[in-house]
């Protein structure tokens, strides 16, 4: 079956039909190219074999494309309002389940088990850019069944998510991410793709989680708060960034040590630190000798 959605006509004709009115609290911000909806589903690289998780259908625009490609899409609706748009979108397809629930609350490792044995869900969708961080770290961090994510978000933090060491978009954002994923930005589509039109510009980001972190540390946790730390205060040097944060509990001198057996010198900012020295911080601050290997990677 041929998606009807995509294209403006068709968009508007239904939210005139159900005198919709958007809410930019729900960032309800429909897709209407074509173009860029194919580039969504290819770079997803949705099988029949796979079960694709949709946050935020809207009008069930996205959802269509995704029913085509895929063996099933979960499509999970805050606005109780598009629910019987989307019965109405989508009643052409036996391989749609409609949920109205806010994504923040469903438990999608449940629905992993319900509907793909456990196995893991791949997640596509136009994002409502006010909960992007939640979602996105939501399903990295918390070792969901979910093995790659493919969104529509803000540019500004899809470039943040794939900035290197560095550059003024690097910060605690794109550690976190690439220490559970390879993120790769896929297309930037401008505001004229919407309907209404977004004031920011936007990019489709893929992030392809990791089997297993790109390098190992004893304990993520201290390596977070280290990482959160040094970029709380951008403009400071790694080790006073460090010293003045009450979440680090090491004193001036074993954070100079340590600053020091990585072979940077004192006045190093937290910028320019990899992933890997990162965890190599961490892994000296905890007290393992054993870190010539993670200095390598
Ligand atoms: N996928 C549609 C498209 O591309 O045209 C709509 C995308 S629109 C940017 C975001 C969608 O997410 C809206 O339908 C909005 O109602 C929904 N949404 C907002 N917050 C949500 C939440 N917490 N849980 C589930 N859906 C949400």
């Amino acid at each position: 079956m041929e998606p009807t959605f995509g294209n403006p006509k068709n968009t508007i004709e239904i939210i005139q039909k159900y005198e919709f009115n958007f809410l930019k609290r729900f960032g309800q911000n429909f897709l209407i190219d074509t173009h860029v909806l194919d580039k969504i589903i290819r770079a997803a690289n949705v099988t029949k074999d796979d079960v694709v998780l949709e946050i935020g259908p809207g009008i069930g625009t996205m959802t269509q494309y995704l029913a085509e490609a895929a063996g099933l899409v979960i499509a999970v609706e805050i606005d109780d309002r598009l629910i019987p748009i989307l019965r109405e979108t989508l009643k052409g397809y036996d391989n749609v389940v409609i949920i109205h629930d806010d994504i923040l609350k469903v438990n999608i490792r449940e629905l992993a088990e319900r509907y793909h044995g456990g196995r893991p869900l791949k997640v596509a969708a136009n994002l409502p850019y006010y909960i992007t961080t939640p979602v996105i770290m939501g399903l990295l961090e918390k070792e969901m069944p979910v093995d790659n994510i493919t969104v529509m978000i803000q540019k500004e933090v899809a470039e943040r998510m794939q900035a290197e060491p560095g550059g003024k978009d690097y910060g605690a954002l794109s550690l976190a991410v690439q220490y559970y994923a390879e993120p790769y930005i896929v297309a930037n589509v401008p505001p004229n793709c919407f309907i209404p039109r977004p004031k920011v510009g936007s990019a489709v980001i893929r992030l392809t989680r990791y089997q297993e972190p790109p390098v190992s540390v004893r304990n993520p946790e201290l390596m977070f708060r280290l990482i959160r730390a040094s970029f709380q205060q951008r403009r400071k040097t790694l080790q006073n960034g460090l010293n003045n944060c009450a979440d680090i509990p090491f004193s001036r001198e074993e954070i100079a040590a340590a600053i020091e057996r990585i072979g940077l010198p004192p006045t190093v900012r937290g910028e320019t630190l990899t992933l890997a020295q990162f965890a190599c911080l961490a892994d000296i601050l905890t007290g393992t000798e054993d870190i010539e290997d993670s200095l390598k990677k």
